[in-house]
């Protein structure tokens, strides 16, 4: 959906020619079968009945004959060259089985010349017979050997077997047409930092003359999606320079050694190509602490990034070679590749926000025909924590969606209707049965009432009872702005939101489900960061245990031992525990109190299915009841 063509065209190896190979295998055929097939063919003796043969001899016709086990060849009389024992044969025919007792006497009556030969097949059956076998088994050899070396060589030198050493890194011209810097959208900073480099690829004569060192490697780091190789595209792209690519992961491979050798042949090759641009993906896959004998394979691994940290070392200051990797682990990565003269240079990239997200719904829907009622705005305020990839493929979604209805514009509902097929998954209508419709009704009303009456909350932007991949149903608040830093008192209103839908099945019903398992854990695990992490109880104090942590960009949480007591453990559960039931207490009250809200929200949920903030409005601060 950009202008410019997207993908950078690889460049293809030659291929060898074999067609003269083959042209010689066919011309000997063409000559065997043509040799011998004029002999089997065109020079046969006729064939004649052994009568007929018994009524010529008779007639004293036969001048010669050749017997051979049971077959008999001859030669007529009179014929011209009748001396010429070159001459070929005139008939064929064969003896019966039974013994015919006066043939020899016959034939010396009528002076025939017998000639006897031994009951063998012809020269040319015995060569064929004793070397043709061998020809097979010769051809097959040198076809199969030929097969196994295409193979192991790999289609075209890529990658096979034989050159496991050579890289695979996949060679891009620049000038062939790729994504520049205008098709990606925010990122400000590090497209100002990577200009540098290109001002240095585009012309390093004038930053060597002034004796400046150009950094060797740049590290991308940042979440999956946010455009770390799009990024890298656009650098070379921009720079107008090749391209080399390659993922970590490629370098690895059963044999020690073959990964050193395979980044060896890559620099080697960007270093003819100078000024270059090569591109390690997954960089962690290579490039971890090194001794720590985690991740398996070591030896290898270790070894790859030993070469890649010599290469980088090796760079001469006139070589125009830049270096840039990606990851989204840059914790486990080995200190020495961080080092001044290796990369150096970090770029960090985060989720986009609301600005840059809409900047990259405009690059993506460039092509895709909008209907003038989408507000690119609402759209990118409505995908918080969407990365670059998530909104490309949302967008895809939406035309998907357009496309389905046969119409020719994407609406806005296209893209809410996509988000939240994104999100959450794929519309599962044949879910619920009527009963569990209505708990989920009062369930999501217990979390959207609580958080339309809490102040410090994000505003309410959508309920909805549709079941969705493993949901029965969502409450959706949005915030007003991208929000990097949250306070105590969101936090405890988040925790009372989160019991809203417990709270409000045990106000209805008079006792709990198991639909509230996932809000529970949700709760449980925000209550003890405040408390153990966050410094928000009173009794622990101000202080910051290690409990399980969560990665920065992976969101998942790491193993990790406990520095603390016993005491200190028993105290923390304690703490989470009534942060937990104080925030139920303030639930139950908030929906005690508008208990009458509830109960039209859930009547309103059953009948409409979804709510939007509008609507929501008309529910809960009008008091109203919406139209049919
Ligand atoms: P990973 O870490 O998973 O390899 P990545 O960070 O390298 O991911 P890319 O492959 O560069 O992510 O991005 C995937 C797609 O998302 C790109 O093809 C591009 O279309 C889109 N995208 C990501 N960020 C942006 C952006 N800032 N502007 C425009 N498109 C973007």
């Amino acid at each position: 959906m950009v202008d410019k063509k997207q993908v950078l065209q690889e460049q293809q190896p030659e291929r060898k020619p074999w067609l003269d190979t083959n042209l010689v295998m066919l011309a000997f055929a063409f000559f065997i079968f043509y040799y011998f097939g004029h002999q089997v063919l065109i020079d046969r003796p006729q064939k004649i009945s052994y009568s007929e043969f018994k009524q010529q001899l008779s007639d004293g016709r036969i001048a010669q004959v050749r017997l051979q086990g049971r077959k008999v060849q001859g030669r007529y009389r009179g014929g011209a060259d009748d001396g010429n024992s070159k001459k070929k044969m005139d008939f064929l025919t064969t003896l019966p089985d039974l013994e015919d007792v006066r043939l020899l006497e016959q034939l010396a009556e009528q002076s025939v010349d017998i000639q006897v030969r031994p009951d063998e097949a012809s020269v040319w059956v015995q060569i064929l017979v004793g070397f043709l076998p061998w020809l097979l088994i010769l051809a097959l050899f040198f076809y199969s050997g030929r097969m196994l070396r295409g193979k192991m060589m790999g289609a075209g030198g890529g990658g096979g077997m034989l050159n496991f050493g050579q890289s695979r890194a996949r060679r891009f011209e620049s000038s062939k047409g790729g994504p520049g810097f205008a098709d990606v959208a925010g990122l400000e900073a590090a497209k100002q930092d990577l200009q540098e480099i290109i001002d240095y690829l585009k012309s390093p004569e004038r930053f060597r003359k002034l004796g400046a060192k150009m950094p060797k490697g740049i590290l991308m780091m940042g979440p999956p999606g946010t455009g770390k190789t799009l990024l890298a595209k656009a650098t070379a792209s921009e720079a107008d320079v090749p391209f080399y690519s390659v993922s970590g992961s490629e370098f690895i491979e059963m044999y020690v050694g073959v990964g050193a050798s395979r980044v060896r042949d890559m620099f080697a090759k960007a270093r003819k190509d100078a000024p270059a641009l090569i591109f390690i993906d997954e960089i962690d896959s290579v490039g971890r602490v090194r001794g720590t004998g985690m991740g398996g394979g070591n030896d290898e691994r270790e070894q790859t990034l030993n070469q890649i940290l010599a290469e980088m070392d090796g760079f001469e200051p006139d070589e125009a070679v830049v270096v840039l990797a990606a990851t989204n682990r840059p914790d486990v990565l080995d200190p020495a590749l961080l080092r001044p003269g290796r990369f150096d240079r970090k770029v960090v990239l985060e989720l986009p926000q609301k600005k840059a997200r809409k900047e990259i719904f405009m690059v993506h829907t460039r092509k895709t025909p909008l209907s003038e009622d989408v507000e690119l705005d609402d759209v990118a305020a409505s995908t918080v924590g969407f990365s670059g990839a998530d909104i490309e493929n949302l967008v895809n979604e939406a035309a998907l969606r357009a496309a389905r209805h046969n119409r020719d514009k994407i609406l806005q509902e296209d893209f809410s209707s996509s988000r939240d097929k994104v999100l959450m998954g794929a519309r599962r209508d044949d879910l619920l049965n009527e009963s569990e419709r209505g708990r989920t009704a009062c369930h999501e009303a217990g979390h959207a009432l609580t958080a339309y009456y809490s102040q410090h909350s994000d505003p309410l932007e959508k309920v909805s009872i549709v079941p969705r991949g493993q949901a029965l149903g969502m409450t959706e608040q949005l915030p007003k702005e991208d929000r990097h830093n949250v306070d105590e008192l969101y936090l405890k209103e988040r925790l009372s939101i989160l019991l809203g839908g417990r709270c409000a099945e045990v106000l209805a019903y008079g006792y709990v489900s198991s639909g509230a398992a996932d809000d529970l854990k949700q709760a449980t695990r925000l209550a003890r960061k405040m408390v153990a992490q966050w410094g928000m109880s009173q009794r622990l104090g101000p202080v910051g245990y290690r409990i399980a942590e969560e990665h920065p960009f992976l969101g998942r949480e790491l193993a990790e031992t406990k520095d603390f007591s016993e005491h200190t453990a028993e105290l923390l559960d304690n703490e989470v525990r009534v942060l937990l039931q104080k925030a139920e207490r303030q639930t139950m009250d908030i929906l005690k109190e508008h208990r009458v809200a509830l109960d039209r929200l859930i009547l309103e949920l059953m009948k409409h299915e979804a709510l939007d903030r509008k609507q929501l409005d008309v529910v809960l601060g009008e008091g109203g009841t919406l139209p049919d």
